[in-house]
């Protein structure tokens, strides 16, 4: 077991690693191999010194992170910065929608006690939910969040203790 000095240093294939997947176990080189292996979710990973980056090796497409010298930082979020613009775009595919019908259901309310009186109000809760559905994916498909791996490996934590 080793202990992790505070100071930044540089990626090296000898030492061992937090896992950037579990952030739970420690990645070190296989014996004979020229990959690195999680000890706690088994994930294999491949590595370069000479660019500080892990790849992640048994998942398609690849997750690659980046080594700032004291953790591992995704690569997908270098040099990306999250804007208002971004944020208000999102926020307005989220409410734009269900808001607009909304209104449209308030504005024209449907003959109270007929049939389809409760139709508006599904309706722009379907909409809500469906427009934050796709914003949720958009976001884990741009950090590309290994979130089932993730998971995967907080339910064998929850069952070890
Ligand atoms: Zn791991």
């Amino acid at each position: 077991m080793q202990t992790f000095k505070q100071s930044t240093r540089p990626f090296n294939s000898e030492d061992s690693y937090p896992c950037p997947v579990c952030r739970t176990g420690q990645i070190s080189t296989l014996p004979l191999m020229d990959a690195l292996a999680c000890n706690f979710c088994q994930h294999i990973f491949t590595a370069s010194e000479e660019r500080q980056i892990l790849k992640m090796a048994d998942r398609e497409p690849p997750v690659t992170w980046h080594w700032n010298g004291k953790r591992w930082i995704g690569a997908h979020l270098e040099g990306v910065e999250f804007g208002w613009p971004y944020l208000a775009a999102a926020l307005g595919l989220i409410f734009l929608p269900p808001s607009l019908l909304g209104m449209s259901a308030y504005y024209f309310p449907p003959v109270p006690g007929s049939r389809l009186s409760w139709f508006p109000a599904a309706w722009t809760g379907l909409t809500f939910l469906s427009h934050l559905g796709i914003v949720l994916w958009l976001v884990i498909e741009f950090y590309q969040f290994p979130i089932a791996t993730y998971f995967r490996a907080w339910w064998r934590r929850m069952h070890r203790f």
